[in-house]
């Protein structure tokens, strides 16, 4: 039996985001289809049930992922940042916890995270300093920030001068210390509101802070990570090859079957690598598959513009969305590991 959850994404997919998807795209996530993310309980697929969450095996996270990436990669990406806030919050801090995760596990409210500057360690384009009482100062310029004016609240993630990661919760809006840029314009996902933030004194108090760890503890946990496949990848591969099937054109339909095939032998490779094998091991192979995938997802987005032909490129038209959706995947969670085995796999 399919959990309640897999239902839910495909009902939501269905029936609200991949009708949506083309006009996300050009104008925007829109608070409307962020409410039907919220009713579907979604957000809540990797919560604690304590808390009101579904904390649902990590296979059923992963399909739900990749139904929401095939039918709207953009609204997919806006819900994809909940989920740190949401793991982050039940092993941190408790005032943090009790006061947030409720909301977020049970899909009342829409966390955003701005973290990935953190990689760039010891560099703090986020600089945090301790104060008195238990609070945090940030300062400096966040350069990625997606959600902005859809998130209820923000997970924001800076470094001290002494090494050490902290995680705060905050408001996402403008305010003393805390001002957005304009919405960017990027050749894809341009839908998800992201901004980057500029950080001048921008200060939290002691309740608002979920974690505080070493730099090294944090960065080994969260260096493997981007290592695995993204399940949108898969996703938006998918939903390419859907789109050959309607082609109605029997080379397109040939050419869907032959990379569906390959499409299975990547995801049970990659999720095998991921139940299977301890999280920071078999690194070097995890890059291959992950390598792969990104392989398969250009074929089949190239293919879904080749069989649409000159219509495929009309901004209406799903098959250049896929493929500029895809584009964005290539480089979303980045690390130098996974960008060096990228290049060397492209040059043979
Ligand atoms: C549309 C869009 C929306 C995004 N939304 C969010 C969001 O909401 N929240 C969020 O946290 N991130 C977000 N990101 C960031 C994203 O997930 C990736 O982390 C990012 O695209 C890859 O990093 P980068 O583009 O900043 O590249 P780079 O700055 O080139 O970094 C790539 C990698 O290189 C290494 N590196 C970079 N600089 C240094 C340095 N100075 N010293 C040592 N190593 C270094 C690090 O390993 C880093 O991960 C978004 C990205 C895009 C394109």
């Amino acid at each position: 039996m399919r959990h309640p959850l897999v239902d839910a994404a495909h009902r939501l997919a269905e029936g609200v985001l991949a009708p949506a998807a083309e006009a996300h795209d050009r104008d925007g996530v829109t608070r409307a289809a962020i409410d039907a993310v919220k009713a579907s309980g979604v957000l809540g697929v990797n919560a604690p049930a304590a808390y009101g969450g579904w904390d649902a095996p990590a296979a059923v996270g992963r399909e739900v992922a990749e139904i929401l990436a095939g039918a709207c990669c953009s609204t997919f990406f806006v819900q994809a940042q909940h989920h740190t806030p949401v793991r982050l919050l039940a092993d941190g801090a408790h005032a943090a916890r009790e006061r947030r995760l409720r909301p977020l596990s049970d899909g009342t409210a829409l966390a955003g995270v701005a973290f990935s500057h953190l990689r760039a360690f010891p560099e703090l384009p986020v600089r945090a300093t301790p104060l008195p009482g238990g609070g945090l100062r940030f300062d400096g310029r966040v350069p990625w920030y997606t959600g902005w004016g859809l998130n209820d609240v923000f997970l924001l993630g800076g470094a001290t001068d002494g090494g050490e990661v902290v995680f705060a919760v905050a408001e996402p809006r403008a305010q003393p210390g805390l001002t957005p840029t304009q919405p960017l314009r990027m050749a894809a996902l341009t839908g998800t509101r992201t901004v980057g933030l500029t950080l001048d004194g921008f200060t939290v108090p002691a309740d608002a802070v979920v974690i505080r760890q070493p730099y090294d503890e944090w960065a080994r946990a969260d260096r493997p990570k981007n290592t695995n496949t993204n399940p949108a990848v898969l996703g938006v591969t998918r939903a390419a090859l859907d789109l050959l099937d309607a082609s109605g054109d029997d080379g397109a339909e040939e050419t869907a079957d032959v990379l569906r095939g390959r499409l299975d032998a990547v995801r049970r490779a990659a999720y095998a690598l991921v139940d299977e094998v301890p999280a920071g091991e078999c690194l070097t192979d995890r890059l291959v598959v992950k390598t792969r995938a990104y392989d398969l997802m250009r074929a089949a987005t190239t293919a879904a513009v080749v069989a649409g032909g000159g219509r495929a490129l009309g901004l209406s038209a799903p098959a250049q969305r896929l493929a500029r959706e895809g584009l964005f995947l290539l480089v979303q969670g980045q690390t130098a590991d996974v960008r060096g085995a990228h290049l060397a796999a492209l040059r043979g």
